[in-house]
């Protein structure tokens, strides 16, 4: 499963054309969520019942440090109306606060500063602190709608780069760098959970005949469909993704050895079982695959090298088959 919010090539579209995220808007998907972080009430009323009338979903912080928590959490909004004078946290420091920390979530905050404070110096100084933009009190509404927009466009953009850096185009899978990132990640947290985690390598059998004899757009559907059909025999905590040109990585957290075979045959026997149509032509491809499992002591690069030693035995036997 992806869990980050993926934006396919359909969904950038509309962001493109009206410059937002509005075509998700109106089919009345996820709206977009603003934080608005005030301490006086007035304003603060004002500014929620505008951007909910523009159809935000509003999120409100009532000091800077309460919008610290919340812009520092994982499901933040990706975009903040942030008051400059507040009691503690004021809104220029808070924007250099969240410009130093890489949020969870790894996404962009887009910062616009409210404030009262209207000389240049003081623009100046809310720019420099990190803020995105500046809107000074009394704001005029059609102004601060298209602000919004603007930042909008940029937290949209910013996603799509995003995803283009973690997931392959072709399979739609987590990219190397990602799943390699994600096994550091899963394996920590399987010890520290005291759980086993098993990764298998699974590598086409003779794939470079389907590209020779079918052509390389046959052998690109292949790749889709074996993509499909591995993230389709796997449960929904495992996960996924394109290791190299025709192999994949999966990640099975919280399995032992045995269920590892299991699911590992289950995969072998999803994508070599029937045969897939490519350009036209149905195709029978066999794949073999190496696993290992974690032993409390080796890194993620030695449980991968393990499985793919694994998978090179697998080979040497024979092809179509999962060996440790
Ligand atoms: P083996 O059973 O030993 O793995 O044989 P193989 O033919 O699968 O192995 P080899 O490594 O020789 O060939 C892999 C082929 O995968 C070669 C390469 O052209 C092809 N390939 C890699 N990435 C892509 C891709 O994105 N699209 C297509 N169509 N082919 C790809
Ligand atoms: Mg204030
Ligand atoms: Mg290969
Ligand atoms: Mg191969």
């Amino acid at each position: 499963t992806t869990e980050i919010y993926t934006l396919s090539l359909h969904d950038a579209l509309p962001i493109c054309r009206s410059g937002v995220l509005r075509g998700r808007r109106r089919k009345g998907m996820n709206r977009m969520k603003v934080l608005i972080a005030e301490d006086d009430a007035t304003s603060r009323l004002l500014l929620e019942s505008l951007l909910r009338k523009w159809g935000y979903d509003v999120i409100v912080a009532r000091d800077g440090e309460e919008a610290w928590r919340i812009l520092s959490s994982e499901d933040s909004p990706p975009i903040a109306l942030v008051d400059w004078i507040m009691p503690g946290l004021e809104g220029p420091e808070l924007c250099r606060r969240l410009r130093a920390h890489i949020p969870a979530d790894h996404s962009y905050r887009y910062i616009i500063l409210v404030t009262v404070r209207d000389e240049k110096v003081h623009i100046i100084r809310g720019l420099e602190s990190g803020a995105d933009d500046y809107v000074t009190k009394p704001f005029d509404p059609h102004e601060l709608r298209v602000r919004i927009t603007a930042g909008e466009r940029i937290v949209g953009l910013q996603e799509q780069l995003r995803h283009m850096a973690l997931y392959d185009s072709l399979t739609k899978l987590m990219n190397r760098r990602a799943i390699l990132d994600r096994l550091e990640e899963e394996l920590a947290r399987s010890r520290r959970e005291g759980r086993r985690l098993c990764v298998g390598l699974l590598d086409l059998d003779l794939f470079k005949n389907v590209n020779d004899t079918l052509g390389h757009l046959a052998g690109d559907d292949v790749l889709q469909e074996t993509a499909r059909r591995v993230r389709g025999a796997l449960r929904n905590y495992d996960i996924a993704g394109r290791y190299g040109g025709e192999e994949f990585l999966v990640i099975l957290p919280g399995t032992e050895r045995g269920d590892a075979i299991r699911t590992l045959e289950r995969i072998r026997d999803a994508v070599g079982g029937t045969p897939m149509l490519a350009q036209g032509t149905l195709v029978s491809v066999t794949a073999s695959l190496g696993f290992a499992c974690d032993d409390g002591t080796s890194g993620p690069e030695v449980l991968v090298r393990r499985a793919d030693t694994a998978l090179y035995r697998a080979k040497n036997e024979g092809r179509n088959r999962v060996n440790e």
